[in-house]
């Protein structure tokens, strides 16, 4: 899909350029140097843009800090203020970063009120060149919007759009749109309402996309894969960031990988595709277990998510610390066709978890409860469990989740049942003991 080109710094977004991978830092913005150390060692893993997190105006100056350290390094990676809730925030940002990243279900309510904020963004935007990103999120739809047309990737459609029109009406076109959801479903069919409306308006923003709270490990990459490829494969989408609950630098492989498949730089290592009515016979010949695992969440994702396939067996090889493994038949095959089949939502067959990859908000060791609350509650196969950083925006971003985790600082946890908080103030150590009780009690 041809969009407008966008600018941020020296990188561009949209037009004709390749596909540009971003990633989230996921120190202490207040930390400048774990977050300078940090950003260092996901440019040379191959980031193009980075993000880091400004909760409040403190952030805005160790941010300029982080960027003159970073351009004295010689390194003009793009740099993206992510703000919530506050649009003094965001303008005190746009002046400092090449972009700002803003959350519209996080503007003043009253509409009007909102589109004042927005038009002084913009001014500072336009006068100092800064982007924007749009980004919204399922899980922070705002109840007038969910009045209207549900919790629905139209809503999020409909919302978005009003955001852009007021971009239009304020004649400023530097602008990124992400749409993204924790539920592949939700948010491939969201970017494809938005890509199709842009394109009747004549108006095409560039796209970013990703898959929320995907989590870690092999479902994780598996997730992002689905969500980001079905779209790429169609031609939308500009820019990736693929999330995982773990270290950043993880991230940008596959987002690389992504990027380089659709801008056709590289091939599935599929080697034969057998149909049998909606059925689909796979083998591959793989170099490694994550290129398989990443290739046929591409070559399958689209097409189960569509309903096109109900089933795909996986055969051939791959090849693991320099042995060639066989897949036909294997616990590997299935697990992997277990994982592509939850991820396309087609088939659940473990619980669906829900994990934000943790930024500069987040209040404990995500990564590590995280594993531990997969470990504990492997059982409770189709429910779901979110594990989120921050009682800011956590609760807000669980979308759909049956019950939730979320740190509070200071060695506390908050258990959610939906969106409601079930028990507050645990402490760290029995957080997760008092949710599987909760969780048994209430079955
Ligand atoms: S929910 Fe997670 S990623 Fe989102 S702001 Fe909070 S800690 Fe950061």
């Amino acid at each position: 899909m041809k969009t407008n080109m966008v600018h941020a710094g020296s990188m561009t977004i949209g037009g004709d350029s390749p596909i540009v991978v971003q990633t989230m830092c996921n120190t202490h913005t207040s930390d400048v140097d774990a977050s300078v150390a940090q950003c260092v060692r996901l440019y040379e893993a191959g980031a193009q843009i980075i993000r880091l997190t400004v909760p409040s105006p403190a952030q805005v100056e160790s941010l300029r800090e982080i960027k003159a350290r970073l351009r004295s390094k010689g390194i003009d990676t793009p740099l993206v203020a992510d703000v919530h809730f506050s649009s003094e925030i965001a303008i005190a940002a746009a002046e400092v970063v090449e972009k700002v990243r803003i959350n519209p279900g996080n503007f003043h309510k009253d509409h009007d009120k909102a589109r004042e904020q927005f038009a002084k963004l913009v001014e500072v935007c336009k006068a100092n060149g800064t982007a924007i990103r749009i980004g919204l999120n399922h899980g922070s739809l705002g109840e007038r919007i969910t009045n209207l047309y549900g919790n629905t990737p139209l809503a999020m459609k409909e919302a978005v759009m009003e955001w852009l029109r007021m971009c239009v009406e304020n004649d400023f076109y530097n602008v990124v749109v992400s749409l993204k959801a924790s539920n592949t479903y939700v948010m491939v069919e969201a970017y494809r309402l938005l890509a199709k409306e842009m394109q009747e308006t004549g108006v095409v923003f560039p796209l970013h996309l990703g898959v929320t709270e995907a989590g870690n490990g092999d479902g994780g990459r598996i997730k992002s894969a689905v969500g980001i490829s079905a779209l790429l494969s169609e031609g939308i989408g500009n820019t990736i960031r693929v999330s995982l609950t773990e270290d950043p630098e993880n991230e940008i492989p596959v987002a690389q990988y992504l990027a380089d498949r659709y801008d056709r730089k590289l091939n599935s290592t599929m080697v034969s595709l057998v149909l049998e009515g909606k059925k689909a016979v796979a083998t591959y010949a793989a170099p490694s277990r994550e290129r398989l695992l990443l290739d046929f969440a591409c070559d399958f994702g689209k097409r189960l998510l569509d309903k096109e396939l109900d089933e795909v067996v996986l055969c051939g090889t791959y090849i693991d610390e320099g042995k060639e493994i066989v897949l036909d038949g294997s616990d590997y095959a299935e697990y992997l066709t277990d994982e592509l089949m939850q991820a396309a939502r087609r088939r659940f067959y473990r619980p669906e978890y829900i994990a934000c990859p943790g930024c500069g908000r987040t209040m404990y060791n995500l990564e590590s409860t995280f594993n531990e609350v997969k470990l504990r509650t492997s059982h409770l196969k189709g429910m779901v469990i979110a594990v989120m950083g921050c009682i800011v925006n956590g609760p807000g971003e669980m979308a759909d989740a049956d019950w939730g985790y979320v740190g509070e600082g200071n060695r506390k946890v908050s258990i959610y049942k939906g969106k409601t908080p079930v028990l507050r103030h645990v402490p760290e150590e029995e957080a997760i003991d008092r949710l599987l009780e909760l969780i048994e009690n209430d079955r």
